[in-house]
């Protein structure tokens, strides 16, 4: 029993960068063959590259996922050029964080449209390789700890991984019975743009110094630990592969430890307001 994903058909959205892109990496180097997915072939050429120049083999798959055609599309494409599918993994999002007055109707739309809408789009156009592929398949959702957040501005982006979470419990009974595994993975903050983006934006709101936030933020967890993408694609390595073959309708956390009321749990917001003091 290992881990290899030797002859199985990968597709991972948002694979241009940040998570994306190292589950992209690591499930194509674990023997995976990947459909990574993006806007466009521009924003995916640096992932499709480090695969190919690794051994591996991928294909583009590209949509912008706020078009319900361009998914179809996408999907359809995907699994013909990887003739089939075992491993879904729904990672692509977009994260906002403003309080509901000053949130654009627009600015909700957009969020639940990306974090929620397409993954239920894609998910259902891949149901029937996934059924095919049976025992063979996993579909990973990249959800987050903010899927439980409780702080000021998160609403919008802690109700589109809730509803993502709640997604997943479902379809992993509606797949179960044919041996399909769907999980989600939750990560706590990772060193990505759409981190350092949130944080910059946290840091303006509260009149706090960028990087002093950054620094702190990012560690605020049990470890005292910067997690980097590849602690994300571990999980999804893991849960992909045949060790993971019993675990499903899971949310798995990784964050270095991060419980409520814990040693460094406190708010990413309430850091801001002490370094603003
Ligand atoms: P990035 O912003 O680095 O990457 C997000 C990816 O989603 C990009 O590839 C982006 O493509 C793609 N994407 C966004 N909108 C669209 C769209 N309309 N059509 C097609 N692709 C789109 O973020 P992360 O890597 O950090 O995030 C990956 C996942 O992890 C997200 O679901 C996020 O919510 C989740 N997460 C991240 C955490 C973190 O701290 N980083 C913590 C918890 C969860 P493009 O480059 O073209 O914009």
């Amino acid at each position: 029993m290992d881990t290899s994903l030797s002859g199985k058909r990968a597709l991972v959205t948002g694979a241009g960068n940040g998570i994306g892109r190292d589950i992209a990496e690591a499930l194509a180097r674990e023997g995976a063959t990947v459909a990574v997915h993006g806007r466009s072939l521009e924003r995916v050429s640096a992932t499709l590259e480090a695969i190919q120049e690794a051994g591996g083999t991928a294909f583009p798959a590209l949509a912008d996922l706020a078009d319900e055609n361009a998914i179809a599309a996408m999907c359809s494409e995907a699994c013909g050029n990887l003739g089939g599918l075992d491993i879904l993994v729904n990672n692509a999002g977009i994260c906002t964080l403003e309080d509901t007055p000053d949130m654009a109707p627009e600015t909700w739309k957009a969020m639940l449209s990306i974090n929620l809408t397409a993954p239920f789009l894609i998910t259902r156009a891949v149901f029937p390789a996934l059924i095919k592929s049976g025992a063979e398949a996993s579909v990973i959702f990249v959800s987050s700890i903010a899927a439980g957040a409780h702080s000021a501005g998160w609403g919008a982006y802690a109700a589109s991984k809730n509803g993502l979470n709640a997604f997943m419990h479902c379809l992993a009974d509606e797949l179960g019975g044919h041996g399909v595994r769907v999980n989600s993975i939750a990560p706590g903050w990772v060193e990505t743009k759409m981190a350092r983006d949130a944080h910059k934006g946290m840091a303006e709101a509260a009149g706090a110094p960028y990087e002093a936030l950054y620094n702190d933020s990012m560690r605020g967890n049990m470890l005292g630990a910067l997690l980097t993408p590849d602690s994300i694609s571990d999980m999804a390595v893991f849960l992909a592969s045949e060790r993971g073959r019993f675990i499903t309708a899971q949310t798995l956390t990784v964050c270095g430890g991060c419980v409520p009321g814990s040693r460094g749990s406190e708010s990413s917001a309430e850091r801001a307001d002490a370094l603003a003091k």
